[in-house]
């Protein structure tokens, strides 16, 4: 399937991740468990850091970036547990991993990446895989993309101080969006679940994404 490594070692790691990483730490999705088995996260790496994809940690991919650590995702994934007849919203494509993982799992998927030499890069890559039902866009993802709403679930890669009220707004009813909220050092992520227009927050792990960056924010 690629010309960049190994493909059945890499295919060992990978079951190897979702076991160790993610499987024993209390991820029970199996949906998500079985998306993350699927898709090849070393394509998504730098070339230089490709043979540390399937480790515990995140990945630099340039511009001052990271693709996140396997077990975040899972764990954001879980969370918004996207159906298959979903349309999704992602802030923050970055390397397109998730951008990826989203397009197993919902029906359609809508990306927003601020950096175009990233957003380039993982359209590329998310081509080659063969995707389909997916369209990555340059712009400030806190201001969501109003032509796709109401989106089933949102999923915000950087973090915020507070929750994008645009983001709330294009959240559908019974929608779940999970964010990071916090100082640029200290953050936790938050489910937000719409419910007959109020929105019920219930708080998850602490973690540390790259700042959320926008003008309207
Ligand atoms: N899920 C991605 C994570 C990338 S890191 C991955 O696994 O690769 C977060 C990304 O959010 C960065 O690429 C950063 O450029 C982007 N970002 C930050 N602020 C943004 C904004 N306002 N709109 C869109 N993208 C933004």
């Amino acid at each position: 399937m690629n010309s960049s490594g190994d493909t059945s070692s890499f295919t060992v790691l990978r079951q190897r991740m979702v076991h160790a990483q993610l499987r024993a730490r209390g991820i029970s999705d199996q949906r998500v468990l079985d998306a993350m088995a699927r898709v090849p996260r070393h394509e998504f790496a730098p070339p230089q850091y490709r043979h540390q994809a399937y480790e515990d940690h995140p990945l630099p991919i340039g511009e001052g970036q990271t693709i996140s650590q396997p077990y975040i995702v899972a764990v954001m994934l879980q969370a918004i547990s996207p159906s298959p007849a979903d349309k999704v919203l992602e802030v923050g494509t970055g390397s397109g991993y998730v951008t990826a993982l989203l397009a197993e799992l919902a029906e359609q998927v809508f990306s927003i990446e601020r950096h175009a030499v990233l957003a380039d890069a993982a359209k590329e890559v998310l081509e080659r895989l063969g995707y389909t039902n997916l369209k990555v866009m340059v712009g400030d993802g806190a201001q969501g993309f109003p032509e796709g709403a109401p989106y089933d679930a949102i999923i915000v890669s950087a973090a915020a101080a507070e929750v994008p009220p645009a983001l709330l707004a294009q959240l559908g009813d019974g929608g779940r969006m999970i964010v990071p909220v916090g100082a640029t050092d200290s953050q936790q992520l938050q489910l937000i679940r719409m419910e007959g227009g109020i929105p019920q927050i219930t708080l998850h792990e602490l973690c540390r994404f790259v700042p959320l960056v926008s003008e309207g924010t």
